[in-house]
């Protein structure tokens, strides 16, 4: 479904992605690791087509199609969501009007406003979120969990193929983590063929939602790539103490 090659990213002339390659086929969940300010969220941003991070060498491509070049919008066209690190609040609109917008935007056919409400209305249920929250302005006045289930709800509401969450667990208290989710795997129970990009620096959100591979990121490339143990080991190691990566363990 999304394949990395030798990508090379660049912020206000500082280089942050280094060669950094990625494979992930359908239906599969991958976790990133790695300190802070190692690269993980230029990531997720350079994947959604953000602008502000030039991209100088290598290539994205998404379901065979090269979307190096390509608009934020054509992307989430596509399928491709980003629930980010710390969503902004947008003033002046309201939940409700930004997602029957962008679902329209997405759907061949006009969306029944009825079928629309009923079904936001539901997963605000599933969330536990403030039954209100759809006439609200986005994020207005949100704490930063509030946030982060916003985010779920618009990955619910537009069902993407490919989501990205980027440090999902910050902001989220124990009993919140778990609703969301527990929402999430429902979610790709019923979308078998949807995958997954998790960002995390801490392995606890991982025991929640199971990834298929760990790739560890230091210094804006992949140093290492294992399965789920892989996060348990940093959790007893930490980064520092996988200083000796051998050649073989090095991710193509
Ligand atoms: P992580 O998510 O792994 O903590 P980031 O990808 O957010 O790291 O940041 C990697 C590095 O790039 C950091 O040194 C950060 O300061 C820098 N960086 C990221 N975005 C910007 C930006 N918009 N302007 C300047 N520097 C940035
Ligand atoms: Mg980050």
């Amino acid at each position: 479904m999304l394949t990395i090659k030798d990508l090379s990213v660049e912020v206000e002339d500082k280089k942050i992605l280094r060669n950094f390659s990625l494979d992930i086929n359908d239906g599969e969940i991958h976790a990133i690791m790695g300190p802070n300010g190692t690269g993980k969220s230029t990531l997720s941003k350079v994947i959604m087509g953000n602008n502000l991070y030039k991209v100088v060498n290598g290539s994205i491509y998404f379901n065979g199609v090269d979307i190096t070049k390509l608009e934020v919008d054509e992307r989430a066209r596509m399928g491709i969501f980003l629930c980010m690190q710390s969503p902004i609040s947008v003033e002046g609109v309201s939940n409700r009007e930004f997602l029957y917008t962008a679902l329209n935007e997405i759907k061949d056919e006009k969306v029944s406003l009825y079928k629309f409400a009923s079904s936001v209305n539901g997963y605000v249920d599933e969330l536990k979120m403030d039954k209100d929250v759809i006439h609200q302005t986005i994020n207005k006045g949100a704490s930063g969990g509030e946030r982060k289930k916003n985010e779920i709800l618009q990955m619910l509401v537009l069902e993407p193929k490919f989501i990205i969450l980027d440090e999902l667990d910050s902001g989220l208290d124990v009993d919140s983590l778990k609703v969301v989710c527990d929402s999430i795997n429902k979610y790709l129970n019923t979308h078998k063929d949807t995958s997954v990009l998790m960002i995390t620096h801490y392995s606890r959100i991982l025991e929640f939602i199971k990834p298929d591979y760990v790739h560890i990121l230091n210094e804006g490339s992949v140093v290492k790539t294992g399965d789920f143990s892989l996060a348990l080991e940093i959790e007893k190691t930490g980064y520092t103490g996988l200083n000796n990566v051998s050649e073989n363990e090095v991710y193509e």
